[in-house]
């Protein structure tokens, strides 16, 4: 079989060329790194469960009328998606205080914030993605304003509907990551979902005891992450059928 063409390595994925063009094969990895790869390690069965678990979330988004990049499910660790110009930003929207705006600001963990917050950090990873903001974005040209009007738009539509989503399988959507691409048709230009939406970029807390149920439990070491992910996968009813076994089994490349 022809292997084929590997065109970027992440943290955590894999892209290769797709079947057809304008299509790419994102492959979901087990490595799990934080604080931009100090800290590194294998969390087995995470790509499965990611893979699943962001197909269900950009599926149900589709639905509502959210442009993703998601095509279909190839396999257990892979996606066919559509190749877009990502723009280099990562958006942050915030719904719970945690993580860096906890430490940054000295906000205790858990607070409700009064309203969602939207954040802005340059993907960089020689610069460890520093925060940036709207003038810096327009400045360097990463996205113009009407750019960042329909990111801003699309981000608050996919923070009221997951979290909605999510709250209704017990969990609170704490905070989350999403990128966007451009996406060219003809001549025109419209800005989709890209990425993953999964418990590696999503703080996800049980909603009566705060458990955390994301990939803290891997940056602060507090164990059962693997299980964090699978009760994610599980309260979401899309847990692979024969539940963990599943998870190690070989994987089939196309
Ligand atoms: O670390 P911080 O509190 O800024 O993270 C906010 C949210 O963004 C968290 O849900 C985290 O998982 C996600 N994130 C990410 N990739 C990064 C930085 C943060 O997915 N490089």
């Amino acid at each position: 079989m022809a292997r084929r063409r590997q065109l970027y390595e992440g943290k955590a994925k894999i892209l290769f060329e797709g079947p057809e063009p304008g299509t790419l094969v994102q492959y979901f990895k087990d490595d799990a790194t934080a604080g931009n790869g100090a800290k590194k390690g294998i969390i087995t069965g995470k790509g499965v469960l990611n893979n699943r678990i962001s197909e269900y979330l950009m599926m149900r988004l589709h639905e509502i009328g959210v442009p993703t990049h998601f095509v279909r499910r190839l396999n257990m660790r892979e996606q066919l998606i559509r190749e877009v110009e990502i723009i280099p930003l990562e958006v942050v929207v915030r719904n719970v205080a945690a993580g860096s705006l906890s430490t940054r600001l000295g906000i205790p963990e858990g607070t409700r914030l009064p309203r969602s917050i939207i954040e802005y950090y340059y993907k960089n990873d020689a610069l460890n993605d520093p925060m940036v903001s709207e003038e810096h974005i327009t400045c360097f040209g990463w996205a113009n304003t009407a750019d960042l009007d329909d990111i801003v738009a699309l981000t608050l539509r996919i923070n009221d509907f997951l979290s909605g989503l999510l709250l209704g399988v017990g969990i609170t959507l704490v905070d989350f990551k999403l990128e966007f691409g451009r996406l060219w048709e003809n001549d025109e230009m419209r800005i989709i979902l890209a990425d993953e939406i999964s418990p590696d970029n999503c703080r996800l807390w049980d909603s009566k005891t705060n458990e955390k149920m994301d990939k803290d439990r891997f940056r602060k070491d507090l164990g059962k992450v693997e299980e964090a992910y699978q009760e994610v996968a599980r309260r979401l009813g899309i847990l692979p059928e024969a539940g963990a076994r599943d998870l190690k089994g070989p994987e089939m490349v196309q």
